[in-house]
């Protein structure tokens, strides 16, 4: 069934050229390895001790994304093996990846959370707090800045998700032209029941759990 799903969203993700991460949050081992012999290599996980606990226990050559919250305490758990870290939402956040990533002598590529939705629960900074951190993108040699990362808000209104998806995709084309580095060119946006519309608005990478793993 997970894997039957996942050629399915694939294909579709494809074919409109983005990048499928499955997300893979509260399923099992079990679960994320069909996915695995499925073919997909990129999965992503919303807590670091889910993350830590699963990693040795599935193939090395996964990509691994963190796409929830992250304390800068808990960045050391991840720092020597995850791919990408989604979810930054902090100046202090980045300082804390770069002195980890420079600790086990590797690179971790980041995306930069845009706040978008009209809720205020959901995390992410302001373009001006993006904007300052990619103009000292150089102080952080151990990252990748790989591009931006945004959710939508909770909402039937297809026409407010689209419009917070317009924004993200405005503000990923300005920085890309005018601040960000030669890695900037990730936008990540759109979920289960988003992500037609967030890729026929610019996403190049979508983030999709239940249409994959079923309902959590
Ligand atoms: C859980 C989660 C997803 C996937 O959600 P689905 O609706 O199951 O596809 C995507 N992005 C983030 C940040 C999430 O927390």
């Amino acid at each position: 069934m997970i894997a039957e799903q996942y050629r399915l969203v694939h294909s579709q993700v494809a074919a409109q050229g983005a990048t499928l991460v499955a997300v893979s949050k509260f399923k099992t081992v079990e679960n994320i390895q069909q996915a695995y012999d499925a073919g997909c290599r990129d999965f992503g996980e919303n807590y670091v001790q889910e993350l830590v606990d699963k990693q040795p226990q599935l193939p090395a050559d996964i990509r691994w994304h963190l796409i929830g919250h992250l304390q800068t305490n808990k960045v050391k758990y991840i720092a020597p093996f995850v791919s990408m870290i989604q979810s930054v939402d902090s100046r202090k956040l980045v300082t804390e990846i770069q002195k980890q990533a420079l600790k086990n002598q590797r690179y971790i590529q980041v995306l930069l959370q845009v706040h978008i939705a009209q809720e205020e629960t959901k995390t992410g900074m302001t373009v001006e707090e993006v904007v300052s951190i990619l103009q000292e993108a150089s102080n952080f040699p151990n990252i990748q800045f790989a591009g931006l990362m945004g959710m939508a808000s909770f909402t039937e209104d297809e026409e407010q998700v689209r419009k917070e998806f317009q924004f993200l995709k405005k503000t990923f084309d300005e920085l890309a032209q005018h601040v960000a580095p030669d890695s900037f060119r990730h936008l990540s946006m759109g979920m289960s029941g988003d992500w037609p519309l967030a890729v026929k608005e610019g996403s190049t990478m979508v983030r999709i759990g239940s249409a994959i793993f079923g309902n959590r």
